[in-house]
């Protein structure tokens, strides 16, 4: 093995004072940010990494979708782009770590490289992507970038048209400017992203940096369970045919099925809707909002098809019926090999421990699988806290994913 100190590093103290100054815009009173996707804070934060890369002396750049970059190019104009990056919009109250420490790794990583003269076969650009959190659309600049948006999406998002159409505004962006953003497939040479673990697995197992294997795929439906309104003092308990029985009933039976039949799965209900609502009314409806996540497509497909005969049942087993609506899907995202095997070099060269392990969080990575490699690593998490003021990632984890991104990007834009 090369001796660690031969490698290049990044310079942790200006990495510091980038993330320092950047904590800084949208700081909440309980040490977070509030960064919601084209708010103040969050076009303050845009502003901010603009100047931050034109200081630098680093070309900077942008696309209709709104995604800001640093650009440093190889000496071959023909080449393809290797992006390092993340995300500077926050979800309300959320935390410093999410997203902005990908932002100022990436541009890190090309100082660096610049500043050590290394020559490369890629052109290397640190971006930050627009929306990733989904405030408006959800991984907005990156579906842009990858050309999967489409007009209906912006028709009708999370967010609010409204909302999402005020927002374009502020940031001097439009549909017609979203939709033109796509990047042509062989224009990219990988992507790859580091973020913190948003969970207690690297903490636990008292590992440096998880290597995800793949982002999940994630499902909804809204379940009603329907049964009838009656007195709920002169209706005896056999003649009921209450609806929350069977929502609550579910609700226990999948987390149940979920832990013993799916163990790398997560199931959610998040809401129940009872009506007409009332003490005194047994519920008639109870709409149930129902969520899972899969990082396997086959067990995906089967967790599908189990919670679905699960809620059959348990509406059958208190005379319910059940309506299902489907509420939309994307699949998981398998992480490249190659990608992985040179994080994986990556961390033994600097004398880092790493883990494989699934993204159970959505991220801009998943936009781009089919266009082009692309992988993530995890740093650990305090407590596993996320998207709260509570996130914590010690600085020295901090520091090692940025060298390890560091060190992928030379491997894969050398080879
Ligand atoms: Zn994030």
């Amino acid at each position: 093995m090369t001796q660690a100190f031969s490698f290049p590093r990044i310079n942790p103290d200006r990495l510091l004072d980038s993330f320092t100054r950047l904590a800084a815009i949208g700081a909440t009173a309980g040490g977070g940010v509030n960064r919601p996707a084209f708010s103040e804070a969050h076009l303050a934060a845009r502003r901010w990494f603009r100047e931050e890369i034109e200081r630098s002396g680093l070309e900077f750049r942008t696309d209709g979708a709104g995604n800001h970059s640093a650009f440093l190019p190889c000496s071959d104009s023909s080449a393809p782009t290797l992006i390092l990056g993340s995300h500077l919009d926050s979800v309300p109250n959320g935390g410093r770590f999410d997203g902005a420490l990908g932002v100022v790794a990436a541009l890190e990583v090309l100082k660096t490289v610049r500043e050590n003269r290394i020559s490369l076969n890629v052109h290397l650009e640190a971006m930050d992507f627009t929306d990733e959190e989904g405030t408006l659309v959800g991984l907005l600049g990156s579906a842009a970038l990858a050309g999967h948006l489409r007009q209906k999406d912006l028709e009708s998002p999370r967010g609010g048209r409204e909302n999402l159409v005020e927002g374009m505004k502020r940031a001097g962006l439009s549909d017609e400017s979203m939709l033109s953003a796509a990047r042509p497939k062989n224009s990219l040479a990988g992507y790859l992203e580091l973020h913190i673990e948003q969970g207690k697995r690297l903490e636990r197992a008292g590992v440096n940096i998880g290597i995800v294997t793949a982002i999940v795929g994630i499902a909804s439906y809204r379940l009603s369970f329907i049964g009838k309104a009656d007195h709920a003092g002169s209706t005896t308990m056999d003649d009921r045919r209450d609806a929350s029985l069977g929502a609550s009933a579910f609700t226990l039976a999948a987390r149940g099925l979920v832990m013993r039949d799916f163990p790398n799965c997560v199931v959610n209900v998040g809401k129940m809707e009872f009506a007409p609502g009332a003490f005194n009314i047994v519920p008639a409806q109870v709409d149930a909002a129902l969520e899972f996540r899969s990082p396997d497509e086959a067990e995906f497909k089967r967790l599908d098809k189990a919670l679905l005969e699960l809620a059959e049942a348990e509406a059958a087993r208190f005379g319910l019926e059940l309506r299902k609506e489907f509420l939309g899907k994307h699949s998981p995202s398998l992480m490249s090999e190659t990608v992985r095997s040179a994080f994986a070099a990556s961390c033994d060269d600097l004398g880092l421990t790493h883990m494989p392990l699934p993204s159970g969080a959505g991220h801009d990575g998943q936009s781009l699988a089919d266009l082009c490699p692309v992988g993530m690593i995890f740093v650990p998490s305090v407590d596993g806290a996320s998207h709260s003021p509570r996130e914590f990632t010690k600085w020295e984890d901090c520091v090692n994913g940025a060298n390890v991104l560091l060190q992928a990007a030379l491997r894969l834009g050398s080879g």
